[in-house]
């Protein structure tokens, strides 16, 4: 079988499934919505090759075979056709996704598999705007998309199972270790992560402690490689805010709405690391 992918959207998440899937000998087409964003994905794909040539698990032949199948487009539609899996990693909004797989509907090959990286957004809703729902799929992958080994693959309410044993398999084919969840708000990860995250900007919004101080004790005493405050700020807070609202709706339990400190950071554009300023700044 041929092996070509395209990935839409070229942040966070994108630059880093497209990654993996060029170092895997998949042809990658990474589509945004502008070049500047494209340059940017490819230039911080680049640089996390040549981290990894630094510590010897990639030679530099590689790191040039690995761009060599890489590129890029602003053009959807026309990059949609004659591929075998399209994994759309854009904004975590539902009328964005949505209006994504219309069109990817109308223009990908009738057997090219859709997933979606999405967080916490329903894929059976997903799938129910193309003619296709059989081939929908959820195809989540953690950040950073090159170093975490799982995929958390979602199968929605009409998710074929020739579907999910290809999700399967290609997931395995990037060294990814694949574990399989039903459709529900948040999936696993994100259910239980989320509320987590949340809770520790309560703890700081009610002054009970410093960012500083909840990332220790979380790292400290529940041996957690990263604070929540610290993983929030990784991970995006707009994303972070985008799946709290998704659990609040899913489950209409009040137990799930969003910190007000949250919102307002989200708000005032202080998004975490990709911003520069969260609860932390970076340079
Ligand atoms: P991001 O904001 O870093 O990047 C999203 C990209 O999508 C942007 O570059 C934007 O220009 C692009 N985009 C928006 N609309 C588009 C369109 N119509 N066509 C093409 N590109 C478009 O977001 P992210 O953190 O990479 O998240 C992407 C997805 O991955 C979301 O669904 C998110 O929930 C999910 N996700 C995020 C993380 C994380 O840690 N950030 C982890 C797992 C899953």
């Amino acid at each position: 079988m041929n092996h070509s992918a395209m990935v839409i959207g070229a942040g966070t998440m994108g630059n880093g499934i497209a990654h993996v899937f060029a170092q895997s000998g998949y042809e990658v087409t990474l589509v945004d919505i502008k070049q500047e964003f494209l340059d940017k994905a490819i230039g911080t794909i680049s640089g996390n090759l040549d981290r990894q040539v630094k510590k010897g698990s990639l030679t530099e032949a590689q790191k040039a075979e690995t761009l060599s199948r890489l590129s890029v487009s602003t053009d959807l539609p026309a990059s949609a056709k004659g591929k075998n899996l399209i994994i759309e990693a854009a904004t975590e909004n539902p009328e964005i996704k949505k209006s994504i797989f219309k069109t990817l509907d109308e223009k990908a090959d009738p057997e090219c598999i859709l997933a979606t990286n999405t967080s916490s957004i329903s894929i059976t809703q997903i799938a129910a705007v193309t003619k296709r729902p059989e081939l929908v799929i959820g195809m989540h992958f953690m950040n950073p998309v090159p170093v975490m080994k799982l995929v958390e693959i979602i199968r929605g309410y009409s998710t074929s199972q020739k579907t999910f044993d290809q999700v399967k398999s290609w997931s395995e084919s990037l060294e990814k270790i694949p574990v399989e969840v039903n459709d529900s708000p948040g999936f696993i990860s994100n259910r239980i992560l989320m509320p987590m995250i949340n809770e520790a900007i309560f703890t700081v919004y009610e002054g009970v402690a410093s960012p500083e101080a909840v990332d220790s004790i979380m790292k400290l005493g529940m041996a957690h490689p990263m604070g929540p405050l610290q993983l929030a700020d990784f991970i995006g807070l707009d994303v972070c805010l985008a799946i709290m609202n998704v659990l609040l709706d899913g489950f209409s339990d009040s137990k799930y709405r969003p910190c007000p400190l949250l919102k307002k950071m989200v708000d005032a554009g202080h998004l975490g690391k990709k911003s520069g300023r969260g609860f932390y700044t970076y340079s």
